[in-house]
């Protein structure tokens, strides 16, 4: 080491700390590192969807799509915002987790892994009444495949 060692030293990046052109120093390592230890003590992103459950229930939650053709199905039926909400998130949560994550069509029954393939369907349509539509009683857990089939199936129903 000896001469080679102090020679390494006095040309290290981090020693100097020179001045851009706006006359600002730039962070020290250390300060940086300081820096980037007190963002990591933000909330984090995670922390945010309980918290957005707290807000009240007629707050969407979603910006709606902006076209013009959804505003005006919005405008026709008010409670398409609804399901907008944080309220109703929480709500289909909890039945799922009630229903135990399982489609309640008796004839299926299978346990629903991915999200996306769970519906949370009103047994008595709601047709925009609030009572029917917040109701846990008036709510079950379905499959994709049992709810659109079910949906269809009354579809028929109503066409005949
Ligand atoms: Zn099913």
């Amino acid at each position: 080491m000896g001469q080679d060692g102090a020679r390494k030293r006095a040309h290290h990046p981090f020693r100097e700390r020179p001045t851009n052109r706006s006359g600002i120093k730039p962070l020290g390592v250390r300060q940086h590192f300081r820096h980037i230890k007190a963002m990591s003590k933000l909330p984090r992103l995670s922390a945010l969807p309980s918290r957005l459950s707290a807000l009240p229930s007629a707050l969407p939650v979603q910006a709606h799509d902006g076209t013009e053709r959804s505003r005006q199905r919005d405008a026709d039926a008010p409670w398409r915002a609804w399901y907008k909400t944080a309220a109703w998130e929480r709500k289909r949560q909890e039945v799922f987790a009630r229903d135990l994550y399982q489609c309640q069509r008796a004839e299926c029954g299978r346990i629903i892994v991915a999200p996306h393939e769970r519906v949370c369907d009103h047994r008595r349509p709601h047709r925009g009444d609030p009572a029917l539509f917040w109701d846990d009683g008036n709510l079950q857990t379905l499959c994709k495949a049992c709810h659109d089939g079910a949906k269809q199936a009354e579809e028929r129903r109503a066409a005949r």
